[in-house]
């Protein structure tokens, strides 16, 4: 959810900001295109090479090799349009060129595996990526290989630039190597953002601005190369690799955002480890997906895994009053279906005809305990709940398995003979009528 909020924000603000640039009055416009041409414009050229050289410091550290190499190509397309050395070459070709043949690194970069650069594969990488700002250069200098090309694509280079994006583009989405979808995503803005830029020239945007188009739609693709990286460390930092759920520190997060009404189960997969030793760690992996899967059906709690086969489930608001038959169904429906543990002897290929032997499956029944509390006056701040609910989960155990049990408090209170139902109610009052009950109560009690 904080994912899609991050996405979604800083999506509709660039497009906001967009929008205001060519739908703004032309009072704005002046003002923006005044600010340009004059203070603005002398950084304005360096802002690109900043974030990029961030954005290739950040991919480093997080061991993601193609992060640097993808800024450090963003980066030599900008020194190639800024080098003095190369302004003989005439600079709209050299922007064709570009624009022809950089959308193809970022396929051809995915499609690489994760690998250090010291290897044959990652000198291949380099060397790949050199060829394409060769390809640009020469393409610069020959005119746009009007030599090779036929006469009428040569002359429409607005066609080749954006079918050499699309294609770009397509390659990035239709083939599965693009594995890790906030990067994919980041890296299709990127490329649209280098298409927008390589259609300088075709004035489609208000001429005061005519001065930045690369660099802006350079930092563009830089940010969103960033935005990127942040999905990859949210989703490291936040998600559990195994079952693709929030795990422990989104959890003690979400601790710290909870509201006046909530309760907290623990489900422990019983007898996990027998899996484990009967069928092997994988088996035991896909068990976890298998019991995570069902969990994640749920849609009256935040679901997180807590550590090992146990998983936390937060119950915000007034749900958690009616946790008890939720949960209860939670721990059936688990129950009631089977996980199939497919044998060793398990063809390879789909077969043409169906056999009718098992084809080495068994089908193992998996059960879960569950320990539940809510907050209350006997728990009043998020670990004491965790603490409780954890208690009545080892009770859960020591009771036979397979079933919900509450926390101690909630039961405590019948022993103390106060109505149950009715101290349920009143649970749910303001904090300060709460507490002057919980006193009168305890006076009562002793
Ligand atoms: P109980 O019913 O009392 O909960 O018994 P149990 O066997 O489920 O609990 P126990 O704590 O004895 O064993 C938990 C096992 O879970 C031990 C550990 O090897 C295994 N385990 C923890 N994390 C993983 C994991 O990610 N994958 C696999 N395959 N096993 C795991
Ligand atoms: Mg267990
Ligand atoms: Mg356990």
């Amino acid at each position: 959810m904080q994912r899609f909020l991050i996405w979604g924000v800083s999506l509709g603000s660039l497009g906001s900001a967009a929008l205001l640039l060519f739908l703004a009055p032309e009072s704005l416009r002046n003002w923006w295109g005044e600010t340009f041409q004059g203070e603005m414009v002398c950084w304005l050229p360096h802002l690109p090479v900043l974030i990029f050289v961030i954005a290739a410091l950040w991919g480093w550290h997080l061991r993601q090799t193609k992060i640097p190499l993808l800024a450090l190509l963003l980066i030599s397309a900008h020194a190639l349009l800024n080098l003095p050395l190369l302004h003989e070459a005439p600079p709209e070709q050299l922007r064709e060129g570009l624009a022809v043949f950089l959308p193809w690194a970022f396929p051809l970069l995915l499609s690489w595996p994760e690998r250090t650069l010291k290897s044959l594969s990652g000198w291949a990488r380099i060397g790949a990526i050199l060829s394409i700002w060769l390809g640009s250069l020469i393409w610069a200098w020959n005119q746009g290989f009007a030599a090779f090309w036929p006469a009428n694509l040569s002359g429409i280079p607005a066609g080749v630039k954006s079918i050499s994006t699309f294609l770009a583009l397509l390659t990035l989405w239709v083939l599965p190597f693009a594995e890790r979808p906030d990067l994919r995503a980041s890296w299709t803005w990127s490329l649209i953002s280098l298409g927008f830029a390589s259609l300088h020239g075709e004035q489609w945007w208000p001429e005061s601005v005519s001065a930045a188009p690369w660099p802006v739609f350079l930092s563009f693709s830089a940010l969103f190369l960033l935005g990127g990286l942040y999905g990859l460390t949210w989703r490291r930092a936040y998600l559990d690799e195994l079952t693709g759920i929030p795990g422990r520190r989104a959890f003690e997060d979400s601790l710290r955002r909870l509201g006046r009404h909530y309760a907290i189960a623990m489900v422990d997969v019983d007898h996990f480890k027998q899996f484990n030793d009967r069928y092997g760690h994988q088996v035991g992996d896909q068990i976890l997906r298998f019991v995570a899967a069902h969990l994640k059906k749920i849609s009256f709690g935040l679901l997180f895994r807590y550590g090992g086969e146990e998983f936390a489930l937060i119950m915000p608001g007034r749900r958690a009053q009616k946790m008890i038959p939720l949960l209860e169904g939670l721990r059936h429906s688990i129950e009631s279906s089977k996980f199939t543990i497919r044998g060793k002897n398990r063809p390879t290929h789909r077969p043409r005809r169906k056999e009718k032997t098992s084809g080495g499956k068994e089908k193992v029944g998996v059960t879960v305990s569950i320990g539940a509390a809510r907050k209350s006056p006997f728990h009043s701040t998020p670990e004491a709940v965790v603490k409780a609910a954890d208690e009545a989960l080892y009770r859960a155990k020591q009771m036979g398995r397979n079933r919900v049990e509450l926390a101690r408090s909630h039961r405590e209170s019948s022993v103390k003979r106060i109505n149950c139902h009715e101290w349920e109610e009143e649970n749910w009052r303001e904090d300060k009528m709460r507490k002057k009950r919980t006193l009168v109560l305890g006076a009562k009690a002793s």
